[in-house]
């Protein structure tokens, strides 16, 4: 038999868009056709415990929370045909070849994270592992304020709009987030050239990361 040709399948979208419950869709239906599966997740991810997968037949899967794409490689198996990835916009620029290898060896690579941080600005190197996909499921949650598509994620501190200067990722502070349309989305002191000057301030550096054990969004 022909050695498969494998896939990047990228399924990103703002907060609340329903991205994990696509994953885990994707995730269920390769193991019904007997594939052998491997689910992982970041360690920053620290807000919720990721639903576990249950399959007709009792078994359930949980994704391994991981702390870096060296971790990463190290963890995944030789034979597995179908790495599936949430968060994956916490994880270190590394995660990227990564992804795009596995696929070139023939596996299913499914990853899940936020294309856009709280200002609207692309998040991180999202925008080169997009690139990279053979397909991007992009979804949109529903804005809470008008009930529009939405396709951002608000940051709300005191809840009140935070300002563009944040970090983009945030440590123990009481914020919290709500999905928005590009109308109702609000960030405070926006500058006017915001997507050029983005490029400075959406990616935090990787140590900065990985240093942050709690974190949110
Ligand atoms: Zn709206």
């Amino acid at each position: 038999m022909r050695k498969p040709a494998g896939t990047l399948i990228v399924i990103t979208g703002s907060m609340f868009a329903g991205k994990s419950e696509e994953l885990i869709r994707q995730v269920r239906r390769a193991l019904y056709a007997r594939k052998k599966v491997q689910v992982f997740k970041s360690a920053l991810d620290t807000r919720w415990d990721s639903a576990a997968i249950a399959t007709h037949n009792g078994v359930r899967y949980e994704a391994v929370p991981v702390s870096s794409s060296a971790e990463l490689e190290r963890l995944v198996e030789p034979d597995t045909e179908v790495i599936a990835i949430e968060e994956v916009q916490f994880f270190d620029e590394g995660v990227v070849e990564l992804c795009n290898r596995w696929a070139d060896e023939g596996r299913t690579v499914i990853a899940a994270g936020l294309d856009q941080d709280f200002r609207g600005q692309p998040f991180g190197f999202m925008p080169i592992l997009l690139a990279l996909a053979d397909e991007v499921i992009k979804l949109r949650a529903i804005c809470v304020r008008c009930g529009q598509p939405a396709s951002r994620t608000q940051r709300l501190v005191d809840g009140r709009p935070a300002s563009w200067d944040e970090p983009t990722i945030l440590i123990g502070a009481a914020e919290r987030y709500e999905a928005r349309c590009r109308r109702c989305h609000k960030v405070l002191h926006a500058p006017r050239n915001g997507h050029r000057r983005a490029r400075r301030t959406s990616q935090p550096p990787s140590t900065e990361i990985a240093e942050q054990q709690e974190r949110l969004f």
